[in-house]
């Protein structure tokens, strides 16, 4: 049987009073890629911030490798070196060269050696075509080439299971597919465990083998991703893929 990474259980979500998420349940095994949909303020982001620790979570269980986590900021902080996550915006330390903002979380916080993690990064910096940029500032970069520098930091701690927030989306066009042809061979290559929320609706049906449809904090239903792409189960997600084209 494939190991599971993820299972969320009857996740419900508050910002103060107000429920954002509605009773979550899904699982992720290894190697899996789901794409969340859905309208904007369907509660994509905060589930996936949820997921990393970077929102609490009222009732329900989170599931990690099996074991269910205590979801207390220490637990979270180990658990975020085995979840990586890259967001829309570039969250690249300013003051730091690319390969040092690489560098950092593996050395300080996984006590990993410095040559070697170094070597590695050089590796995946190649592997993006941006070795020539090690020493460069993210000051120097374009969005396109931040955004494949952040997705390197991140596998750069050797997560079991990566979440992308819109990782596209403030990219002017011409760098959009470079950014996704990284992702896509995660998945092939690598095949990586991934949750990814995407306007690219053509990205989303190459790379999704399953797609969890959202709206109003609700998963509205969870599909195979061919199939989503072809035959939704729902009026509203059918209505929402003829928004998107
Ligand atoms: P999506 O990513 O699908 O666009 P979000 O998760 O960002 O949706 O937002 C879901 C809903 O929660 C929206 O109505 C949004 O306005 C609201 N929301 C998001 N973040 C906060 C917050 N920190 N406090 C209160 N409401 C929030
Ligand atoms: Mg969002």
């Amino acid at each position: 049987m494939t190991e599971e990474i993820l299972k969320v259980e009857h996740l419900n979500k508050f910002y103060g009073d107000w429920q954002v998420l509605h009773d979550i349940n899904f699982d992720l095994k290894k190697g899996e890629v789901v794409t969340l949909l859905g309208p904007s303020g369907s509660g994509k982001s905060t589930l996936i911030r949820t997921l990393n620790g970077l929102e609490p979570f009222r009732k329900g269980s989170i599931y990690f490798k099996g074991k269910k986590i205590d979801p207390t900021p220490k637990e979270w902080q180990k658990l975020r070196q085995e979840i990586g996550m890259v967001f829309q915006s570039y969250d690249l330390f300013p003051n730091l060269t690319v390969l040092d903002n690489i560098l950092l979380a593996p050395t300080k916080v996984q006590g990993r050696n410095r040559a070697d993690v170094k070597k590695e990064a050089m590796e995946l910096l190649d592997r993006v075509d941006l070795a020539d940029q090690a020493n460069s500032y993210p000051r120097q970069l374009s969005g396109g080439q931040k955004q494949r520098i952040a997705i390197v930091r991140a596998l750069a701690m050797h997560p079991e299971l990566m979440l992308f927030d819109e990782v596209t989306a403030s990219l002017d066009p011409e760098m959009v597919r470079g950014v996704l042809e990284i992702i896509k061979e995660l998945s092939d290559r690598d095949h990586m465990t991934m949750i990814i929320v995407t306007h690219e609706m053509n990205f989303a049906a190459q790379i999704a083998d399953r797609v969890l449809f959202l709206e109003n904090g609700r998963i509205l239903e969870e599909t195979p991703g061919k199939q989503f792409f072809e035959h939704p189960q729902t009026a509203r997600a059918a209505e929402f893929l003829s928004s998107m084209e």
